[in-house]
């Protein structure tokens, strides 16, 4: 595996695979890698000759309070994780090397991008896009490969690649959980064990939104009115926001007649955690 830590010299690998004729498949990520990152390089792996993952905190999709500085870092299991996953290429640049000095050109998406997440996180998505935007520039693959389990963001990229023409292949995988349902996440590393206990309410909230859906519940308000139940049962449970939206417009819907996902952001302390489902009819997921 080649671990390269400059944008000069991944420009130059990637061109250099451009020449080859290699179909590339990329998959970004922030490190801290866990069974759900693996899966999506498994994914990245079916669908090319070469994949490269990159590794990036991206410090631009941090709000002033957030936790860019604690997020989990560490590389030698990051390296590890790639090596064992088969990746070709491991990319892992420094922030001043990605935001040189005086870096100001961004990419919002206007709509969806300022709803939920980004309503609760302004100014999350103008990073990722353009860190990603950055990134597919730099790596230029043919394939990109992110997770189910961050729905607005994987939309939103889809859009992006949409809207500007990025000559680009998105593919999505199915998010990844521990036994008692809890979606993997670099984050749950934060998580007391108390919390950790309580956390499972995400999961035990969206599969009863989806059982509900697949009974006939169309009433959003009810759909919500049930998610948000289970979740305020826990008692640490703070929740930012439970929705329901269009799967192909990402709007908010008050009836459910379309394919949907539910969604919901949830604080146990200083630690927030997201999910989400499709709601479809059993046998369509
Ligand atoms: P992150 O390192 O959190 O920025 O995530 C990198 C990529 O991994 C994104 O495309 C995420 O959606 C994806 N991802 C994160 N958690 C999971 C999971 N539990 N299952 C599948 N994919 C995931």
């Amino acid at each position: 595996m080649d671990v390269i830590e400059t944008v000069e010299a991944m420009a130059a690998s990637a061109r250099a695979s451009v020449r080859a004729g290699e179909r590339v498949a990329f998959v970004p990520t922030m490190g801290y890698l866990h069974e759900g990152h693996l899966s999506l390089m498994r994914l990245a792996k079916e669908k090319a000759d070469r994949v490269v993952v990159s590794l990036f905190v991206n410090p631009t999709q941090f709000g002033p309070n957030e936790d860019f500085s604690r997020y989990p870092r560490d590389l030698e299991h990051d390296l590890a994780c790639c090596r064992e996953a088969g990746v070709d290429v491991l990319f892992a640049p420094s922030a001043e090397d990605m935001y040189g000095r005086g870096y100001s050109t961004y990419i919002d998406e206007e709509e969806v991008g300022h709803q939920l997440e980004g309503q609760y996180r302004p100014g999350h998505f103008r990073g990722v896009l353009t860190v990603v935007a950055k990134l597919f520039l730099i790596v230029q693959p043919d394939v990109a490969v992110f997770g189910q389990k961050d729905a607005q963001q994987l939309w939103l990229i889809q859009k992006m690649v949409n809207d500007l023409n990025f000559p680009i292949q998105i593919v999505s995988g199915p998010t990844q959980r521990e036994s008692d349902g809890l979606a993997l996440s670099s984050r749950n590393a934060y998580l007391t064990p108390e919390h950790r206990q309580q956390a499972t309410c995400l999961f035990l909230a969206l599969q009863e939104a989806v059982r509900l859906y697949q009974a006939g519940e169309r009433n959003v308000y009810m759909l919500r009115k049930a998610m948000m139940d289970l979740v305020e049962a826990q008692p640490e449970a703070q929740m930012d926001y439970i929705e329901v939206v269009d799967q192909e417009t990402f709007a908010p819907v008050t009836t459910a007649l379309k394919p949907c996902v539910a969604l919901l952001a949830v604080w146990f302390g200083k630690t927030r955690l997201i999910d989400n489902m499709l709601l479809v009819d059993a046998g369509s997921a």
